[in-house]
């Protein structure tokens, strides 16, 4: 019997013959959250010899650490050496007591500071349950995989537990995860023993943080990573010189075609929608790439724009340019009369009617002869376009059946199949 049946069918005997039955196991472990360190937040109890551990009272809450001159380990608790700290009244009886002087793990922290962020200027308690309610829980969290069994875990095991306890309307902190992935060095993993780790900071001191991020976050999808390589970012640093090109020496459109001042409005729109959807996404590769192809674009029709038209694509390029190149947009921004600050700007909304790409009308010949005329996207490949013909049902019909044995595409003129 295989192995998954066979575990079904031992429970069902044990459980027929009285002596077991089915049950869920969480493996969960207990967590020291206690460290003999000085960094943390000391654990608010007071030991009193004849009452026992005693919680601090909330009027005496935080418990804060006290200035010392040495937090070095020693083997026991740096707090223990501070006798003003340690020295305490005894909430219960007011006797003589002592101070707890272990202080928290900062993972105790980390499962929970998401529920401080909202109410930081808030005095006197962790939250305001109104901002809770409005802001949380978390929307996205993006971290690594690392955090999976350890952190993760404890965010979820503080926050239930606190929604147990009626603090918290939400019993789940992260609706949703998304773990980003690895930069590899020439294909290999980054280490400190292979000494192949590459630190930002040469090449930001060399390119600048901008292009240094736009590197990053163009070498691969962002939950996959990529491979780092000095002749890529040198590619990222020459479209940056392109883009300052257009902000700081702009053409003066002379040459003014219909065809190109229509085709401009639609790249421009089809930009805004690829660059939105590419961050929404994570899929900052994809947002950056459509950047680069905008340029490009501009860069080799400008001459065939009109003012108004140039201006408005230059305009709306490089807000979306912003987010990913901060520092570069808000300089290229001012310079071109734009008010500080590039960064507080409306984010362009796509006119998705213009975003179509314009259909064009191709004439299908089979053997010379002219069989159809079919629609067709203006920029639709070449697979797209022998798709197109061979799905016309005349063409089919003067082709009888028989698979074409060429397809010759003149783009925009004419389809020519041979039998
Ligand atoms: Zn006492």
């Amino acid at each position: 019997m295989p192995s998954d049946q066979a575990q079904a069918a031992i429970v069902v005997l044990l459980e027929a013959q009285g002596c077991g039955r089915a049950a869920l196991r969480y493996r969960l472990r207990d967590w020291l959250i206690s460290r003999q360190r000085y960094w943390g937040p000391p654990i608010p109890i007071i030991h009193c010899d004849q009452c026992g551990p005693q919680a601090v009272p909330d009027a005496d809450l935080p418990v804060l650490l006290p200035y010392v001159a040495n937090f070095r380990p020693t083997g026991v608790a740096p707090l223990a050496a501070v006798a003003d700290f340690v020295a305490a009244t005894c909430p219960c009886c007011g006797g003589a007591a002592r101070r707890e002087t272990d202080v928290s793990d900062t993972f105790l922290d980390s499962a929970w500071y998401f529920l401080r962020y909202p109410s930081t200027d808030v005095a006197g308690k962790p939250w305001d349950a109104e901002r809770t309610a409005r802001w949380l829980p978390v929307d996205q969290y993006a971290g690594g995989p690392e955090h999976t069994t350890m952190h993760h875990l404890y965010a979820r095991f503080v926050t239930m537990a606190l929604h147990d306890l009626g603090h918290l309307p939400f019993s789940e902190p992260f609706k949703r995860l998304r773990l980003h992935g690895t930069i590899t060095r020439n294909g290999a993993k980054m280490s400190k023993s292979r000494g192949n780790v590459v630190s930002p900071d040469g090449y930001i001191a060399q390119y600048g943080a901008d292009i240094t991020r736009m590197y990053m976050l163009f070498l691969g999808p962002w939950e996959e990573g990529g491979d780092f390589s000095d002749a890529g970012i040198g590619g990222v640093a020459r479209f940056a010189g392109r883009v300052w090109e257009q902000y700081v020496n702009p053409h003066v459109p002379s040459n003014p075609e219909p065809t190109f001042i229509g085709e401009a409005a639609r790249v421009r729109q089809q930009l805004i929608m690829r660059v939105g959807s590419g961050i929404e996404e994570l899929r900052f590769h994809v947002a950056i790439a459509a950047l680069m192809e905008a340029m490009n674009w501009l860069r080799s029709h400008a001459d065939r724009l009109d003012a108004e038209t140039y201006q408005a694509f230059r305009h709306d390029y490089i807000l979306l340019l912003a987010p990913l190149a901060p520092h570069l947009a808000e300089e290229l921004w001012l310079r071109s009369g734009g008010k500080f600050s590039v960064h507080t700007q409306p984010w362009p909304i796509a006119d998705e009617t213009v975003a179509a790409p314009a259909t064009i009308e191709i004439p299908v010949q089979v053997a010379g002869k002219v069989r159809d005329r079919i629609m067709i996207p203006s920029d639709a490949d070449e697979t797209a376009i022998r798709h197109a013909a061979l799905a016309s049902a005349r063409v089919q019909a003067a082709l009888g059946g028989a698979s074409p044995r060429r397809i010759v595409i003149i783009p925009g003129r004419i389809i020519n199949i041979v039998p």
